[in-house]
């Protein structure tokens, strides 16, 4: 039993959808291309999983979700795939791949085969038992990766109203999911082993406000220790927490969010990887010219930092997807793929945008005491990353075009100062729409292709300078 397509996607997420989605804008013809996915329903946008999903009222359901409603586009049903000829296997583990065949192998025993493969097959979570923890199938103990997670963690949270939700992990999962559960009317304790929330992004005064914030919506925080086991009650529930530091915290349900692993097992072996992902270059393909990868799962350049990342944010998803999808249909017209990391959130009332990268010195800004407040990353003299809670869109797009240019920055106290503004005047006098060849080296021009964006990088670079020599005079003059 086999099919042959010219493209095929192994993987029915987020970058899956927004592939599928590129190929149509690009005029993929009926019956060229496939999507396997081991998820039973199109393609959707993950991130409302954690959010609208969880929600006690109006909670978001599919079809309200699925990609690509997270970029403000068009919603793909499953009617959408098949007005577009696409084939949409669903609910169909792929079991094996053979890169040099060009072929899948499913659960179901059909052969699928290929011109061009993309692997989008995301992550999986990490699971307690894979650091010790056994006897863990207990009804009332919750992962979030997919949907039937996010299903099973609601009919759990229902039961549990009232009662007290212990939460593993201060990260991502563990931050938006406490939320939830204090909406849902629960009682909940967070416990992680570093000494604040989002520790592999916020700083320690960042982590702090958001702490604070939920400690008045009653969350209590446990830090600096992690679970050692659990207690079950006849039924195999989980009724208590026990805790390294040698606590004990009662529970009617556990939420896990302990980090993944990005599902690469298909191609170990088969393709190169790096930082846990199947490398790729900057047009998303791998050692493999047939294969591509996007998504969680890819390790690509990211020019800005001149570094091989792997990044497990939706945007990057999104755009390393229809980029690989451009680079496959129009080889010659397409360039490398030029990406400004950008991660969000939003709790509560609160929301947060994040661009560039974490390293180096931290300048904060704004008022912490406030609803608006923010942080820079200076590294080796230049802005690299920016992180603005409670903006505006006008904000969120002058951070981001800021952290683009990556401007010299020569005085901590004065960008300390002008906190926000900085950004603001920054990117006015250099906004978004001009043509950024650089990769936002800033000062560095490097290697422009064409010579209309040469000059406008050389006009860019020598205005940077300018501003930066601005900037510097103004702050001696203060
Ligand atoms: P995924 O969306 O995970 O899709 C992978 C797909 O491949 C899945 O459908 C999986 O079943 C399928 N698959 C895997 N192996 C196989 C196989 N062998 N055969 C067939 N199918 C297979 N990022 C943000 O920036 N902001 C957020 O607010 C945010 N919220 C999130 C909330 C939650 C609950 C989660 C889990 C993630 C969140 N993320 C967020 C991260 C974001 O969703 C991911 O970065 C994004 O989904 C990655 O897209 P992907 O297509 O690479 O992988
Ligand atoms: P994470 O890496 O953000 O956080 C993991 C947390 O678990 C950390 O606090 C870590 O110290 C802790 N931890 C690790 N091992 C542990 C152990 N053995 N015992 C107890 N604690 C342990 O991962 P996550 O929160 O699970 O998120 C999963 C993925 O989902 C990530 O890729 C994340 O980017 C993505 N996600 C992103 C968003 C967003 O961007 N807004 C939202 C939800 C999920």
């Amino acid at each position: 039993m086999g099919r042959a397509f010219v493209y095929a996607i192994v993987g029915g997420g987020v970058a899956a959808g927004y592939a599928a989605h590129e190929f149509v804008k690009r005029g993929v013809s009926h019956g060229e291309l496939c999507i396997v996915s081991e998820e039973p329903v199109a393609p959707y946008e993950r991130p409302a999983l954690s959010k609208g999903y969880l929600l006690p009222e109006a909670a978001a359901r599919l079809p309200s979700f699925h990609c690509c409603v997270g970029a403000n586009e068009e919603k793909l049903s499953p009617k959408w795939y098949k007005e577009h000829g696409i084939e949409l296997i669903l609910g169909t583990r792929v079991k094996s791949a053979d890169v040099k065949r060009k072929t899948l192998l499913t659960v179901t025993g059909e052969t699928i085969s290929y011109k061009f493969l993309i692997v989008a097959t995301g992550a999986r979570a990490l699971k307690l038992e894979e650091f010790g923890v056994n006897g863990l199938d207990a009804d009332n103990l919750c992962y979030l990766r997919d949907l039937a997670d996010a299903d099973r963690l609601v009919d759990v949270m229902k039961s549990c109203t009232g009662g007290n939700a212990i939460v593993i992990g201060g990260g991502y999962i563990g931050m938006e999911c406490a939320a939830s559960l204090v909406i849902n009317k629960l009682n909940v304790a967070m416990v992680f082993p570093e000494a604040h929330c989002m520790a592999r992004l916020f700083t320690p005064k960042i982590s702090s406000y958001y702490e604070d914030f939920y400690k008045a919506k009653g969350v209590k925080f446990i830090k600096g220790t992690m679970l050692s086991s659990f207690d079950f009650n006849s039924d195999g529930k989980v009724t208590a927490v026990n805790l390294r530091d040698g606590n004990k915290l009662p529970a009617d349900m556990v939420v896990v969010g302990i980090g993944i692993r990005p599902n690469t097992s298909l191609f170990e072996g088969q393709l190169t990887m790096d930082k846990g992902g199947i490398k790729v270059n900057g047009k998303m393909q791998s050692s493999n010219s047939s294969v591509y990868a996007v998504g969680d799962v890819a390790a690509f350049p990211v020019k800005i930092f001149g570094e091989t990342r792997r990044l497990e944010h939706v945007d990057s998803a999104r755009k390393s997807a229809r980029h690989a999808v451009a680079a496959i249909m129009e080889s010659d017209k397409t360039g490398e793929f030029n990406y400004l990391p950008f991660f969000y959130s939003r709790v509560f009332t609160l929301s947060w945008q994040f661009y560039g990268e974490n390293v180096g010195d931290v300048v904060h800004f704004g008022d912490f005491s406030g609803n608006s407040f923010g942080a820079y990353w200076i590294n080796k003299g230049h802005l690299v990353g920016s992180f603005l809670e409670g903006g505006t869109k006008e904000q969120y797009e002058a951070i981001a075009q800021a952290t683009r240019l990556k401007p010299a920055i020569e005085e901590s106290a004065e960008l300390e100062r002008q906190g926000l503004g900085f950004a603001l005047t920054l990117s006015q006098k250099f906004p978004a729409s001009q043509p950024l060849d650089s990769g936002g080296s800033g000062l560095l021009i490097e290697k422009p292709v064409y010579a209309l964006h040469a000059t406008a990088g050389v006009i860019m670079a020598a205005s940077i300078a300018v501003f930066a020599y601005w900037y510097g005079r103004k702050r001696r003059r203060w």
